[in-house]
């Protein structure tokens, strides 16, 4: 086979080109820079440059080494010939759960006023209300969002589901792409985890805001663009908005001026909410090429009119 070119930024690029060679050693992996890069027939990619995958003409896979194929759809020059692929790790899905709940129940139980009250040396019981008072939309039903909403309505809060297609998931509430407005309306507590595609950008803005419940918190697993930080903050100083907890963000890592890292409604964690195991990343390429090579369907492609 010609040679895999890593395409993008981060150090998963790294791991998962020792994962490859340890279990097929023969593989010719390379960067942008080696001399034979060229000849590339593969590129693994994790947020590549706009304008890098054009740049290899031999290319017949993209593949992401993760679960969201955005930052590749971005890129003007890629060839919409080539078909692109992502990660869909069992895993995945429990650890995004593991994340979603903690958020969920955190600020359900009032954690965030309980440990802001720790820091005054004030002792105030927030009040208990059963979870299903609490409603929970969950916006994307995909490989992750359903097991987000199933656990969720498993554990009895009022869920909602929002996808552009309907579907039908035990416990919880669920509506098309064209019911938006009746599934926002009142929410307690929003958890973004769509694709970003050209339509959900900017969608966690003033409008969103404005459908849910007063004092409503918004939980964004999702991609940074998903947001529109002005409105973000000035939902939080109206008191529309609670509370914010956001895992991703527009540039990564957030820089240390950012004034999300110390605004008291904003809880910044570092794009941890769930990622694949490398063993898993590595399984999945080594598949793909395999299919590439027999003619073979490929695995979790993308589908190219979609973005997702
Ligand atoms: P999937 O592609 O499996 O599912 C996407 C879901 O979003 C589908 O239910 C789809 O609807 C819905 N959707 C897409 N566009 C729209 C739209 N315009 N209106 C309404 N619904 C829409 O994605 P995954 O569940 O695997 O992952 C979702 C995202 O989570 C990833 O793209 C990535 O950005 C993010 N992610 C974040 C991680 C983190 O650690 N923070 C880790 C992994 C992923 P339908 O079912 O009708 O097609």
């Amino acid at each position: 086979m010609k040679p895999l070119v890593l395409l993008g930024t981060g150090n998963g690029l790294g791991r998962v080109r020792e994962m490859l060679l340890a279990r097929e050693p023969e593989l010719n992996i390379v960067r942008p820079d080696d001399a034979d890069a060229q000849q590339a027939e593969v590129a693994l990619c994790w947020n590549p440059v706009p304008g890098s995958l054009g740049m290899y003409p031999h290319l017949r896979l993209i593949h992401s080494i993760a679960a969201g194929a955005d930052q590749i759809f971005k890129d003007p020059s890629r060839n919409p010939q080539i078909p692109v692929c992502r990660i869909v790790d069992p895993d995945h899905r429990l650890g995004m759960v593991e994340y979603v709940l903690w958020g969920v129940l955190h600020y359900h139980r009032g954690f965030d006023q309980v440990l802001r009250n720790q820091a005054w040396v004030f002792w105030d019981r927030p009040a208990q209300r059963p979870a299903k008072q609490t409603k929970v939309g969950v916006m994307g039903l995909g490989e992750l969002g359903r097991a987000v909403a199933s656990q969720l309505a498993a554990l009895d809060f009022d869920t909602r589901g929002w996808a552009r297609r309907a579907q039908q998931i035990e416990g919880v509430t669920t509506f098309q792409a064209g019911e938006i407005k009746a599934f926002l309306s009142g929410l307690d507590i929003l958890v973004c985890l769509l694709p970003l595609t050209t339509e959900t950008v900017g969608i966690l803005g003033e409008e969103t805001f404005a459908q849910m419940a007063t004092g409503s918190v918004v939980i964004n697993c999702g991609r940074g663009e998903h947001l529109n930080r002005e409105d973000l903050l000035a939902a939080l100083d109206n008191g529309q908005l609670r509370s914010a907890l956001l895992d991703v963000f527009e540039q990564e890592p957030l820089p240390v001026t950012d004034p999300f890292w110390r605004h008291p409604q904003i809880c910044v964690t570092p794009h941890i909410a769930s990622s694949a195991s490398y063993e898993v990343i590595a399984g999945q390429i080594l598949e793909n090429l395999a299919r590439l090579e027999s003619g073979a369907p490929l695995a979790n492609e993308v589908n190219p009119e979609q973005g997702y």
